[in-house]
């Protein structure tokens, strides 16, 4: 059976061009070499994290409820009842994807999907039975796997030395955990486990958390971890993580030089960033280009220097985010079946699910500056926002950042407690290419935490009113 596309790999980016492809009229075949679809995403990645991460949050604040009037006593950890809920969770949503699959009849092959050449992909099956299917359109997306730290050998055996698949997974909660690398990733799980009882040390080699993040954010984000009890070692260059006879051993020393510190550690999360995933999928003998980090290198359409072969996804360049990869999954099934479609990349929110939540879309300060572009802030503390307080989530600001001339807005930034959700008001707007006061005069809902969105664009070119 020839087929109009087929997909290697099912996670956010192959699942959703498969679908979209086929509610376009074209056939379809997908390729997976895990037993479940869904890819690092929605088994190992997002939608697990997130799943502990809500637990968590809501075992926290199960002993933090005196403020609001409530007593309950001590609320008991069960870890195996919160692992249940994650694997549920797990299978809803991979299960959901086997649904998609079947409602619009895309075929699905399970097995590791090699490129044979333009137009051919063979399918090798765990008990080694090889077929060949064939497809006018190839897609590669095999998405990313965990990077290691760099010139350091570290086994990874996802009990003690952990990567995020095995930190979603440990079976008791660790006395002392150190996190390598300061991200998303890291800090995330590392806030899970805090909040469930462990002491965790974060070691990161830049001078701030959440490298790339708008500088500001990124102080006070640290500010709040801090109060939650995670400890920070930034400037600091991981040159060993060895294991102990109780756990393992992390030793670094400063980035400027200076004296090695070693730490004992019960659990070792690697958290250092993820690499492209191309191993095994055939892409010299095919004549795929990679670029310098790894990464399949792309047009504008998608399309790799082998005709009819094209890549999206963590395997490509751009933000390594499902919501990006689910973008280009779209865009470039629209392309294969001659529409026009297309990704805004200056639009690509990014969100740390961590309490409170940190979110972001555009430029940051710091990137303005480097740009030579003149821009206008307007800040807005949730300490001044009325239904912050009567949910004691006053916590963190909104930034809103427009250009100084046209007042069209370039970036924004939250911290503060459902900022993931509100992020999106200022990323539409800015899919419109709309100003602040567009934002600042747009009637919000009273009482809500998204007003202080709105006041913080009245900031950029007059005064907030509670303020
Ligand atoms: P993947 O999801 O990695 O899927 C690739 C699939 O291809 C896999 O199923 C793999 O088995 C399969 N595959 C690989 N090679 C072959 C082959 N040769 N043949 C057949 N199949 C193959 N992003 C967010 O936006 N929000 C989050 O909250 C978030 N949280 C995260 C938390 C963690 C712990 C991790 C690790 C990642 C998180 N991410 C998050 C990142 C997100 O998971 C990725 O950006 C996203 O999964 C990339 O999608 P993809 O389709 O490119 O690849």
């Amino acid at each position: 059976m020839a087929y109009d596309i087929i997909v290697i790999g099912t996670g956010p980016g192959g699942y959703v061009c498969a679908v979209k492809a086929a509610q376009l009229g074209l056939k379809v075949a997908v390729v997976e070499k895990r037993t479940t679809y869904g890819g690092t995403c929605l088994n190992v990645g997002c939608i697990p994290s997130k799943a502990l991460l809500h637990a968590s949050e809501m075992y926290h604040a199960a002993h933090h409820l005196d403020g609001l009037g409530i007593e309950i006593g001590e609320a008991r950890l069960n870890l195996d009842k919160m692992m249940a809920h994650k694997d549920a969770t797990v299978k809803s949503n991979v299960d959901g994807v086997a649904y998609l699959f079947k409602k619009n009849k895309i075929d699905a092959f399970q097995g590791t999907g090699r490129v044979v050449s333009a137009g051919k992909v063979s399918v090798t099956a765990d008990d080694g039975a090889t077929q060949e299917l064939e497809a006018k359109a190839i897609v590669i997306a095999t998405g990313s796997d965990v990077a290691g730290i760099p010139g350091v050998a570290v086994e990874i055996d996802e009990e003690v030395i952990v990567s995020s698949t095995g930190g979603i997974a440990l079976k008791q909660v660790p006395g002392h955990m150190v996190v390598v690398g300061g991200g998303v990733i890291g800090l995330e799980l590392g806030s899970v486990w805090a909040r469930l009882g462990a002491q965790v040390t974060v070691v990161e080699y830049l001078d701030s958390i959440l490298g790339g993040m708008d500088g500001e954010v990124s102080k006070q984000f640290q500010r709040l971890l801090a109060k939650q009890g995670l400890t920070f070692n930034l400037g600091a260059k991981v040159t060993g993580v060895a294991r102990s006879e109780t756990g393992a051993n992390v030793t670094f020393e400063p980035v400027k030089g200076g004296e090695a510190q070693t730490i004992a550690a019960d659990v070792v999360l690697v958290a250092t960033g993820r690499k492209p995933y191309t191993a095994g999928l055939g892409l010299e003998e095919a004549g795929v280009a990679l670029d310098n980090r790894g990464r399949i290198e792309i047009d504008k359409h998608f399309q790799t220097n082998v005709p009819g072969i094209f890549a999206i996804g963590d395997v490509v360049k751009g933000p390594m985010l499902a919501h990006k990869a689910e973008d280009e999954g779209v865009a470039l099934a629209e392309i294969l079946s001659g529409q026009h479609g297309h990704v805004n990349y200056d639009v690509i929110p990014g969100v740390v699910y961590t309490q409170p939540e940190v979110a972001s879309v555009g430029k940051t300060e710091e990137e303005l500056k480097a740009q030579g572009i003149a821009y206008k802030a307007g800040k807005f503390p949730f300490s001044a926002n009325g239904r912050a307080r009567a949910m004691l989530a006053t916590d963190g600001f909104v930034k809103i950042l427009a250009d100084a001339e046209t007042d069209r807005i370039l970036g924004g930034h939250i911290i503060g407690f459902g900022a993931g959700e509100m992020i999106h008001e200022i990323a539409t707007v800015m899919e419109f290419g709309g100003s602040s006061e567009d934002l600042g005069r747009t009637c919000h809902a009273h009482p809500t935490m998204s007003e202080a969105v709105k006041e913080a664009a009245l900031a950029t070119f007059f005064k907030p009113i509670h303020m």
